[in-house]
């Protein structure tokens, strides 16, 4: 059987995949919406700990969480939200 932390384990998981696929998940006004956004980004933060974000010279921003330019240098993810998100900006 399933104890809580497990099922706490499997929401923060499915709340990680539903932001990479939609990212209008990082709009909401929601607050529970809004207290997984800080968990998951605390976890980004975490995993990105001691790795330099990779700037482009080419200006680029992140439609899911505004962030500009900041990148992970081996999977060109945004750096702050992780999700692969750019649009070139002039
Ligand atoms: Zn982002």
């Amino acid at each position: 059987m399933r104890n809580a932390t497990d099922i706490h384990r499997e929401i923060a998981e499915r709340f990680d995949a539903l932001v990479k696929a939609n990212s209008k998940i990082y709009l909401s006004k929601d607050p529970g919406i809004r207290q997984h956004l800080i968990a998951y980004k605390i976890k980004t933060r975490l995993k990105n700990k001691g790795i330099e974000p990779y700037i482009s010279f080419e200006p680029h921003k992140c439609l899911t969480c505004g962030t500009i330019n900041k990148a992970h240098p081996d999977t060109s993810f945004c750096f702050v939200c992780d999700t692969d998100n750019w649009q070139r900006i002039k």
